[in-house]
């Protein structure tokens, strides 16, 4: 089955609630034309539940940006996956290396999490991606391979389809620094995890799963990166804090990139 482009808009820690909303009545009508793109708002939990009020009945889905994967306890200051299946949430953010560089998530962490994701019916966007230093150091792919390892050491993907889960390759050095991976760049370490999970999970799985490139995507760049074959989609922060830019990125991978 063809796989479908995807824009994902990470929030971060941004927006009050009155900021969420306007930015939400100001989207919808700016991408009323794009049906063939999956799009998604990763807003804070403190919007969430406004943003899922707002975009029912539309194409757009609201997700956090991170759970834990416990239900409930003394946890304090976490949210699990019934807490944002209770708001309305579809989908979440698992291991951005903001969470695994500021937070210390490791590898197992995010493994479990991705698991509970897709058990509870959560769609989870794992992210993976190496560091300047790692890269300058030509070990891009032995970190990048290793963190995809590691989440199939906890889910067996025997008992999932490739749609039920998303990766975005989003390199450390490209997050919110104005310096994006060239669309070749992209294309290699985003082909190499699908012949990957080709590998762990066989050709129909590998060939189902979305994968996304997160890292300073702008208008300027979206076509030339959407452009590569095994790219099909984006995980944006900064271009996605504005209504209009973020309309900008789902129209250009509307039009095929
Ligand atoms: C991100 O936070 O996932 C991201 C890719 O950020 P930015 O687009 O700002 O680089």
């Amino acid at each position: 089955m063809a796989r479908r482009p995807m824009m994902a808009a990470n929030w971060k820690m941004n927006k009050l609630l009155r900021e969420a909303r306007d930015y939400v009545e100001q989207l919808l009508p700016l991408i009323e034309g794009s049906e063939g793109v999956d799009v998604a708002i990763f807003a804070p939990f403190t919007c969430l539940p406004e943003v899922v009020r707002m975009t029912r009945d539309t194409p757009v889905v609201a997700g956090a940006q991170n759970f834990y994967y416990e239900d409930s306890g003394a946890f304090t200051g976490e949210v699990s996956a019934p807490m944002l299946l209770d708001v309305g949430a579809g989908a979440v953010i698992v291991g951005h290396s903001e969470r695994r560089e500021i937070f210390g998530e490791t590898d197992a962490l995010v493994a479990h999490k991705t698991v509970r994701a897709i058990s509870a019916g959560l769609l989870p966007v794992v992210c993976v991606g190496e560091t300047k230093e790692e890269r300058d150091a030509g070990k891009m792919w032995d970190k990048v391979s290793a963190q995809v390892r590691a989440v199939f050491e906890q889910l067996d993907a025997s008992k999932i389809s490739g749609e039920d889960v998303i990766f975005a390759y989003e390199p450390v050095w490209a997050i919110g620094t104005g310096e994006t991976a060239t669309p070749e760049d992209a294309q290699d370490a985003i082909g190499r995890i699908r012949d990957l999970l080709g590998e762990i999970s066989g050709e129909e799985f590998a060939g189902e799963v979305c994968i996304l490139y997160g890292g300073s995507i702008k208008p300027e760049n979206v076509d030339d990166i959407m452009a590569q074959r095994d790219v099909d989609g984006g995980l944006v922060g900064g271009a996605s804090l504005e209504a209009e830019s973020f309309a900008e990125l789902v129209n250009g991978a509307a039009k095929g990139g």
